[in-house]
């Protein structure tokens, strides 16, 4: 992936050849010194930098050495044997790779780039769904905090949340925190859901009597979240023959009423494999321009107004700084690191 050039100058010419229909020129230009001195200086300290698929274009085309999805990255760093390991994207991502890797030094070029998915549950929320449902394995997403991984049985990620519940020896399972991913898995594999909470005013555990195999928790992505049927039916009006991917942190009404659900790099794959006239993707709107830059014969309609906040916070500057001063090294606890690693590796044997 990365751009690896022996000067500034034929880095240039290489970012102009990927990246001139979704940058303008001049903005290129200004890029390019920065992305030259980056790979020099990776190859230097002996860095593997990591950039998941949500990454800026001028950042995701050019330095790092391998890009993906969540499960991609993760396994990506519980192989590689370079040090430091710089992760372009969000903690909970960065601590995945640093609970893989705990003798070597992770950093996170910002200490800004949470996730509203993360935020959503505390380990006291796990352990009072663990006592409420005593001997029903706990399923966590990715995108929790090492806190949560550590009191889970098994973690998952968009791209094979179903096949980890169904390498369960039981029945029913408790999968936190995403209830759009719960309830898009529950109708994928015919389980009933029921979504408990702690807040005595709003009791919703469903009919006692209902026969559940799955234990949700409502926690959301906020931008997934905010896209609606309607704005599919609008684009579909609009582009006749659009094929809209949803990722599966959408709503069950959207992604039903899409024609794709997978998770980044199954939608990016599904755009490259298959001809139709235009794209909507439902996900973080950046991906559409690496999709663009890599595929210049596809029509990608973004819906830019959602972003997320998190992964925008990485930058290019931020990447150099970050190798620079190794900042912001990722530090956890060896005895939370201990714990958080067995669901992790649980989920890799799956995979
Ligand atoms: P993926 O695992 O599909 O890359 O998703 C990560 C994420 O945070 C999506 O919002
Ligand atoms: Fe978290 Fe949503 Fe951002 Fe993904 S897009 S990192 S789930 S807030």
């Amino acid at each position: 992936m990365s751009i690896d050039c022996q000067t500034s100058a034929a880095t240039l010419h290489a970012m102009q050849k990927k990246l001139s229909r979704v940058m303008p020129d001049f903005e290129i230009r200004q890029k390019a010194e920065l992305v030259f001195e980056i790979n020099q200086l990776k190859k230097k300290l002996g860095a593997i930098i990591l950039g998941h698929n949500y990454m800026e274009p001028a950042l995701y085309q050019t330095v790092p050495d391998v890009v993906g999805d969540s499960l991609a990255l993760a396994k990506v760093a519980s192989q590689t044997d370079k040090d430091p390991i710089v992760f372009c994207g969000v903690r909970f991502m960065a601590e995945t790779a640093k609970i893989l890797n705990p003798e070597k030094t992770v950093l996170l070029p910002t200490n800004r780039s949470g996730c509203s998915l993360a935020e959503s549950i505390t380990v006291e929320d796990v352990r009072w769904l663990r006592a409420r449902f005593p001997g029903v394995p706990v399923v966590s997403y990715i995108n929790t905090y090492a806190s949560v991984k550590a009191e889970s049985d098994i973690c998952c990620t968009s791209s094979n949340t179903a096949a980890v519940i169904d390498s369960l020896e039981s029945d029913t399972a408790i999968l936190i925190p995403d209830e759009y991913l719960a309830r898009n898995v529950a109708n994928e594999t015919g389980k009933e859901i029921i979504f408990p909470t702690r807040d005595p005013g709003k009791i919703n555990d469903g009919h006692p009597e209902l026969n559940y195999q799955l234990i949700g928790w409502s926690g959301r992505c906020m931008v997934h979240d905010r896209y609606t049927t309607k704005d599919i039916e609008m684009v579909r009006r609009q582009f006749p023959g659009v094929m809209v991917l949803a990722h599966p942190e959408c709503s069950a009404e959207v992604v039903n009423a899409s024609d794709y659900c997978g998770s980044t790099t199954g939608m990016i794959n599904k755009v490259r494999d298959t001809q139709a006239p235009g794209y909507l993707l439902l996900t973080e709107c950046t991906m559409g321009d690496n999709i663009i830059a890599d595929c210049p014969d596809k029509e990608v309609i973004r819906l830019c107004s959602i972003r997320c906040p998190y992964m925008n916070e990485i930058t290019l500057e931020q990447t150099l700084a970050s190798l620079k001063f190794g900042r912001f090294e990722i530090e956890l606890p060896a005895s939370l690191i201990e714990r958080a690693r067995k669901p992790i590796e649980a989920m890799m044997r799956v995979s």
